[in-house]
């Protein structure tokens, strides 16, 4: 299958209101090429380095997000370019990425990622400790960071029932949060969730972002 017909099955699940993140990690640039030909412009990436080169090379008019793990040394790299990082998931990382981007004189748009799954390898705050720092209000201090909402990983099962329960915290932690310390703020609006396994259930439990890869582009040679 290419490409673009992998695209055409994708798409036909995917509403208006909920944006594709074509995860393009680990696959060339004529991949990222393909889909952007037929009108794709959101690409995920999970390293830093494979990023930066895809970026110099690739049309400008792409617009580049990072789904991965960032590591504080690494930040520098992204803020110039990258429109929205996914995996913020401690308070002292946000603080990092507001110091980098205030040399470049920029707002960064972040995702606070929650840690959903039974797996204990997926990284994110737990629901207490997202709600504890958004209650503690430092962030609030961080002027060059815009938290435009939340990121998920379901845990990696056929049980359909347990997904589906995980993206429902997600969910529930998103409200709670935009109620208590985002009534008044419109920029926090995404759900990011849902992956090629599982963003049919994502987008039926409300979530207005998915990051799907292989089924676009095949499976990844590591
Ligand atoms: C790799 C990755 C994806 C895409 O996974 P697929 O199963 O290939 O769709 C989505 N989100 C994150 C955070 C990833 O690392």
């Amino acid at each position: 299958m290419s490409v673009q017909s992998n695209l055409l099955s994708v798409r036909k699940y995917i509403p208006e209101h909920v944006k594709l993140v074509c995860v393009s990690k680990f696959h060339p640039d004529e991949a990222i090429m393909e889909a952007y030909e037929t009108g794709e412009r959101i690409f995920g990436e999970s390293k830093v380095q494979e990023l930066c080169g895809k970026y110099e090379r690739l049309p400008k008019d792409i617009h580049w997000h990072f789904i991965g793990h960032l590591q504080t040394n690494k930040i520098k790299y992204l803020v110039p370019f990258v429109e929205l990082i996914h995996g913020v998931d401690t308070y002292k990382l946000l603080s990092e990425i507001n110091k980098q981007a205030a040399k470049e004189d920029k707002i960064m748009n972040c995702l606070l990622q929650v840690h959903i799954a039974a797996e204990e390898t997926k990284f994110g705050f737990s629901p207490d400790e997202l709600l504890e720092t958004l209650s503690a209000g430092a962030w609030r201090n961080l002027k060059n960071i815009r938290i435009c909402g939340l990121m998920g990983m379901a845990t990696f099962t056929d049980n359909h029932d347990q997904v589906r329960k995980e993206f429902r915290t997600l969910i529930s932690l998103f409200n709670k949060a935009k109620a208590d310390f985002f009534a008044d703020n419109n920029s926090f609006s995404e759900i990011s969730m849902g992956m090629s396994d599982d963003f049919k259930i994502a987008i039926e439990e409300g979530s207005t972002m998915v990051r799907v890869g292989s089924s676009i582009f095949g499976n990844r040679v590591y």
